[in-house]
C-alpha cells in the first residue's frame, strides 16, 4: 500500500516489515505490544516475589502494634507498586 506524501515506510528494527508512522530503529505496533506484554509479565512476576520477601520480613522484624502494622501495610504496597513499576521499565529496555 503507498504511503501519502511526504511519508516514508520504514523496516521495524525487530520483524523487518516495512511501516510507515515510525522511524529508524523503532518498532512496528504489533512487536512493541508483544515488548510490552513481556515486559509487563516479567514484571509482575518480580514484584510478588519482592513483595512476599517484604512481607516476610515485615512479619519477623517489626513490633506487634497496630501503628507498625498500618505501616507494614503500606510499606508493602509500595513495595509491589514500585518494583512493578521500575522492573518493567528495565525491561522494556533490555528485553531482546
Ligand atoms: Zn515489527
Amino acid at each position: 500500500m503507498p504511503s501519502p506524501v511526504g511519508w516514508r515506510e520504514v523496516p521495524c528494527v525487530e520483524c523487518g516489515e516495512f511501516v510507515a508512522g515510525i522511524n529508524f530503529g523503532e518498532r512496528c505496533a504489533a512487536c512493541q505490544a508483544r515488548r510490552q506484554r513481556r515486559a509487563n509479565r516479567v514484571a509482575s512476576r518480580t514484584a510478588i516475589a519482592a513483595t512476599l520477601l517484604m512481607a516476610a520480613s515485615t512479619l519477623w522484624k517489626l513490633p506487634h502494634t497496630s501503628l507498625a502494622r498500618w505501616y507494614g501495610g503500606l510499606a508493602i504496597g509500595a513495595t509491589y507498586f514500585l518494583v512493578r513499576l521500575i522492573t518493567r521499565r528495565i525491561a522494556m529496555e533490555a528485553l531482546k
